[in-house]
Formats: C-alpha cells, sequence, structure tokens
C-alpha cells in the first residue's frame, strides 16, 4: 500500500472514531452524483446521515496528500466541492500545515485539520479487513473495509447478538461481521444474505427513495441497508448516490 493510499485510509478511520454512533454513517472513498456536475465524483470521506436523507447533517472530508502546505485556491476548491455535493461543513486534512490566507478562507464551516504522517507510524494494518466482494477480484485493487462500532440486535425471541456493519473503501458494498459465529461477508446491491447462526433476521440491500428529502431539486435515492426481521425491516446503514 502507498503511503497516500494508508493516509488516505487513516483519515477515514479517524472520521469513524469521531462521527459513529451519532446517526450518521462513515463512508470511506464515497461517489456520489454531484447536484450541480451532474456528474459522479469521489470524496475521500462523506459523513451523512444514517438513516435517511438530512443535508444538514452531511460532512465531506478530504486528505490533501501535499508535500506543501495549503494555499487558498486550495480551500476554494473544496469550497466548490461542497456546494456540488450539498454539504454545508467540510473537513480539509493535510500534513503539512495551511497558510494565513487559507485559514481565513476557510471560515467556521470549513475545519481545517493537520494529521502528520509521523502519525501512521502507529498503525496496525493487521487490523483492516480485505474487502471479500466478487466486485474487488482484482487483488491489487482489492479494497478495505472499514467496520462501525459493534450494535446489538434484539428480538423477543433470541438474546441480544452483537454484529459490525463495514464498508469497502474501493468497491463500497456491505459487509457484516456477525460476533456469534464469527462469520463476516458482503453484500453487494440489490442482495440478501445471512449469517451461519439461526437468527430470525437476515440482510438486505435496496435501493430506494430517500424519504423526508431534504433536497428541493429532485428526489434523492440510496442503497439502504436493511435488516429484515419477522416483524419488520430496519435501516441499519445507508449510502446516498447523490
Ligand atoms: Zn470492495
Ligand atoms: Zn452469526
Amino acid at each position: 500500500m502507498t503511503s497516500w493510499k494508508k493516509y488516505e485510509r487513516f483519515v477515514a478511520e479517524l472520521c469513524s472514531e469521531d462521527y459513529q454512533s451519532t446517526g450518521t454513517t462513515v463512508i470511506p472513498n464515497a461517489k456520489i452524483k454531484g447536484c450541480l456536475s451532474k456528474t459522479i465524483r469521489q470524496v475521500d470521506v462523506l459523513i451523512d446521515s444514517r438513516f435517511g436523507d438530512d443535508r444538514d447533517r452531511r460532512i465531506i472530508v478530504d486528505a490533501k496528500k501535499y508535500n506543501r502546505t495549503l494555499n487558498v485556491k486550495d480551500v476554494e476548491s473544496f469550497h466548490g466541492m461542497m456546494i456540488d455535493f450539498s454539504s454545508k461543513v467540510g473537513i480539509l486534512v493535510c500534513p503539512n500545515g495551511y497558510s494565513t490566507a487559507a485559514k481565513k478562507r476557510a471560515q467556521d464551516f470549513i475545519n481545517l485539520k493537520i494529521v502528520s504522517l509521523e502519525e501512521l507510524e502507529d498503525i496496525d494494518l493487521e487490523s483492516w479487513d480485505d474487502c471479500l466482494s466478487d466486485n474487488c477480484n482484482e487483488k491489487s485493487k482489492r479494497g478495505l473495509v472499514l467496520w462501525d462500532a459493534p450494535m446489538g440486535i434484539g428480538s423477543s425471541a433470541s438474546p441480544v447478538s452483537i454484529s459490525c456493519i463495514g464498508k469497502c473503501d474501493v468497491c463500497g458494498d456491505f459487509h457484516i461481521w456477525c460476533w456469534d459465529c464469527g462469520k463476516k461477508f458482503s453484500l453487494s446491491d440489490e442482495s440478501e444474505a445471512k449469517c451461519n447462526c439461526k437468527h430470525p433476521w437476515f440482510w438486505l440491500t435496496a435501493t430506494e427513495d430517500d424519504e423526508a428529502s431534504s433536497n428541493d431539486n429532485e428526489q434523492s435515492t440510496s442503497v439502504y441497508l436493511l435488516l429484515v426481521t419477522p416483524l419488520d425491516a430496519l435501516i441499519a446503514d445507508r449510502k446516498p448516490l447523490s
């Protein structure tokens, strides 16, 4: 892995620590359609509402892998990207600091954050799981799974069971890790899967219109990860498409 790729990945990990369990989802290397450009664009990390569209919660994070300091133009082009992603808050991460003008241009809605390359040295690469999806079958480009905090799933029929949800940072596929049987598996979009346990539920992915869309211009859609129980289909996670 190149050190910049590792840097990007480390930044995603930091975002995940900062933003998990607050009703938000952290998507590494997200690809969504810009509201102005009408083009699919990539952003290093997308932090978004987990259960439905809420643009007020959207934060985009870009890791600027520059050996120089950030300048005012870097901040300006990032601001343009924020507008295209309809994100009101942004975080620009860089290893080598920023100019005074860059700081002023960032104002309050762009957070300039320094993460030094030295911080990468303590990272344990072993704790990152390879993507399990067929969409990442080219070994040289296989992605890594970014896991969320463990979540409890309860039902009256069985005691609480613990699972983790993750997303691949290359193909974006959802991953599930069941702590009861230890099985880890991926779900491509529009599919369903179960672990080895005899739980009365299964996992399903579906592309659906967002309810309560806060995007005035057009209906937004997302890929939803649903936990389907005998009684209900609960939203477990979400990947917005725009
Ligand atoms: Zn993948
Ligand atoms: Zn299981």
